[in-house]
């Protein structure tokens, strides 16, 4: 698994794990729509502690069930230091969601963990404080860290975050790591998914990372901003030559693997 290579990668699969059926099927769908990664939460960050907080261990097997099954690597969320060893025993890469960009004894383990890790932007974290986090995994000595711009908190709330698009150019200014979007945490709705999606590539991201459900409406979590597989397989197929307007090309599982 590559990222930054010029290519354009791209990662999809439920916000949350809330079965083996659902995984599998997912997994399915997003490998033949062409995503070379996926992903789901098995510990889910939650606003409200009365809200779904995944499966945990049971959602990790299933996600490495699916890896075995389908053949796609997976990343998915550790919440905490102690988490980590167990979602390191059944994932392909470590995702540090936005709440936690500044959970040092998370980054720090992260990075003795010498284990890939993707780091989410903070919804109110500075592009400076994201690089400052990326430090502490990379002080340990694991550079095998890949950003993501997901959305910082707005005014406006017709959208669930604001989408900070430039962060990508000045992200690719600053460091040599790879920077991708999520359009879907990012907006929150799932008819604004597709065109930001589209505005990341364009900006130069080096992938997208992107929520589909086989049946959003009944998602136990972020339904309204999961795709549809269909819709998912649509969005591919103007990823891919919008790609190769800009002289790259959408990472095929090929290559991937
Ligand atoms: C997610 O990927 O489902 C998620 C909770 O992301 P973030 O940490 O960006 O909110
Ligand atoms: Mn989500």
């Amino acid at each position: 698994m590559r990222f930054g290579d010029g290519a354009v990668t791209v990662i999809a699969g439920p916000c949350s794990v809330e079965s083996l059926e659902q995984i599998v099927a997912t997994a399915k769908a997003v490998k033949a729509a062409g995503a070379v990664m996926l992903r789901g939460g098995a510990f889910k960050p939650r606003t409200s502690p009365y809200s779904f907080q995944g499966l945990e261990e049971e959602g990790l097997r299933h996600l490495a069930q699916a890896r075995k099954e389908i053949g796609l690597p997976v990343v998915t969320e550790a919440m905490d230091a102690a988490q980590l060893e167990l979602v390191c025993k059944y994932a392909d890469m470590i995702q540090i969601g936005a709440r936690n960009m500044q959970n040092y004894t998370l980054l720090r383990e992260a990075g003795r963990a010498k284990f890939p890790v993707l780091l989410k932007r903070g919804p109110s974290a500075t592009i400076q404080e994201l690089l400052l986090a990326a430090e502490y995994i990379m002080n340990e000595g694991n550079y095998r860290v890949v950003l993501c711009e997901r959305g910082i908190r707005g005014f406006d709330n017709y959208t669930r975050y604001l989408l900070d698009l430039s962060a990508v150019p000045v992200l690719k200014e600053l460091t040599h790591l790879p920077v991708i979007v999520d359009p879907s945490q990012g907006t929150g709705k799932r008819k604004y998914v597709g065109p930001m999606a589209r505005a990341g590539v364009a900006a130069g991201a080096d992938g997208l990372i992107i929520e589909v459900h086989p049946d959003p409406e009944r998602a136990l979590s972020d339904g309204p901003q999961q795709l549809t597989p269909q819709e998912f397989r649509a969005l591919m197929a103007e990823i891919d030559p919008l790609s190769r307007a800009l002289g790259r090309a959408v990472q095929s599982t090929a290559r991937a693997r």
